[in-house]
């Protein structure tokens, strides 16, 4: 059997040409005889790869000058802590709970100061995203936070909250480069590269210039201040180099394929012909209210746990990989990010067709 389409939600599929250039590369690294795996993060030919990377995000995403570009490690999960103790002045900070990723960020703010759950979508079990037009921000948040896709119950925001003037940090984590976004609107943008981007082990973190100080909370380690990885363009230590080499490649693909705008007119092509099947299934419902639909994260169920562990068997004897929901929601969930081509979606969706058609 080839290459199956992966409908993983991360680790997840990455682009079949990026993978085949690795690849080719993995040897010997353009003449330099070695893999990108054995250089020396201070050689040449690696801060070549390191500094084109950050030049190209920087280009898709139009980042301003007065934001820097982070590659971190420790996961995003690691930056749930981060964020608290290097932005938490007043020890106070405004969570939007949203899913279980949002929930994990606030409790981990609520070890470093007052952390309030300003909005939640838990009573209906995370299928929407809350109205966020007015919220009762603190009037002494040092942020407000937000996961902005929702891995695990495929919501998205399709507008920001009003923070009423405060800081905006995100977790982009499975929705990262899916579309253009407005940099100037977040004090922090960040994510684990996993979903979206490239290989598990890399951190992006695009963080507002003046948020950088030297006024993080007491104790807070070398390695876990932001201005530590800012003030050496992210080699204070060794990074993680191979992640990033294929992280700077997948720029590239997208670029070659016109960028986030054209990323996030395929994207909803894609995410279309999946919940345009949906809304007219008669034994597949998706589960989150239309309006909150995610373009990269897809939850569906058939009501009956027992039709879905066939479907997701029958699926992966098809080469349909990875459909099942998560570990506690259950049910399936298609993750359709940017390397998953529209001949996966259309392989799904015919393949949910029939399975209708024999089970119905
Ligand atoms: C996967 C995921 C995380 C956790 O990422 P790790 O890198 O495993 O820590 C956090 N937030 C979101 C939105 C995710 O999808």
């Amino acid at each position: 059997m080839g290459r199956v389409y992966n409908f993983s939600a991360g680790p997840a599929t990455l682009p079949e040409a990026v993978l085949q250039e690795a690849a080719e590369e993995m040897l010997d690294y353009r003449g330099t005889g070695m893999s990108v795996m054995e250089m020396s993060h201070r050689s040449k030919a690696y801060e070549e790869i390191h500094n084109e990377a950050i030049a190209d995000l920087r280009e898709l995403m139009n980042i301003p000058d007065n934001y820097k570009v982070l590659f971190l490690q420790g996961g995003a999960s690691l930056q749930f802590a981060m964020i608290p103790m290097n932005l938490m002045k007043n020890r106070v900070a405004d969570y939007i709970i949203t899913g279980q990723w949002a929930k994990k960020a606030f409790k981990e703010a609520q070890l470093y100061g007052k952390a309030n759950a300003i909005a939640s979508s838990e009573d209906k079990m995370f299928t929407y995203i809350p109205d966020c037009s007015d919220l009762p921000i603190s009037p002494d948040a040092d942020y407000v936070y937000i996961c902005q896709n929702n891995t695990v119950f495929g919501t998205e925001y399709h507008t920001l909250p009003d923070t009423k003037g405060k800081i905006l940090v995100a977790d982009v984590s499975s929705c990262f480069l899916s579309e253009p976004m407005d940099v100037t609107k977040y004090g922090i943008i960040y994510g684990g590269v996993q979903k979206n981007i490239g290989p598990a082990g890399t951190v992006i973190v695009i963080i507002r210039e003046d948020l950088i100080t030297d006024d993080v909370l007491p104790g807070t380690p070398t390695m876990l201040r932001y201005k530590t990885h800012a003030d050496a363009n992210s080699l204070y230590n060794t990074p993680p180099t191979y992640g990033i080499y294929i992280c700077g490649k997948v720029f590239k693909w997208l670029k070659q394929r016109g960028g986030l705008e054209a990323m996030k007119s395929y994207n909803e092509k894609k995410a279309a012909i999946l919940y345009e099947y949906l809304d007219q299934s008669h034994m597949f419902k998706g589960t989150v209210e239309k309006k909150d639909r995610s373009l990269m994260n897809v939850p569906f169920v058939t009501g009956n746990p027992e039709l879905d562990a066939k479907f997701i068997k029958e699926a992966k004897e098809r080469g349909l990989e990875n459909l099942k929901g998560y570990r506690t929601v259950g049910g399936m969930r298609a993750s359709i990010y940017n390397a998953m081509p529209m001949d996966g979606v259309i392989a799904l969706v015919d393949f949910m067709r029939e399975f209708e058609r024999r089970n119905g």
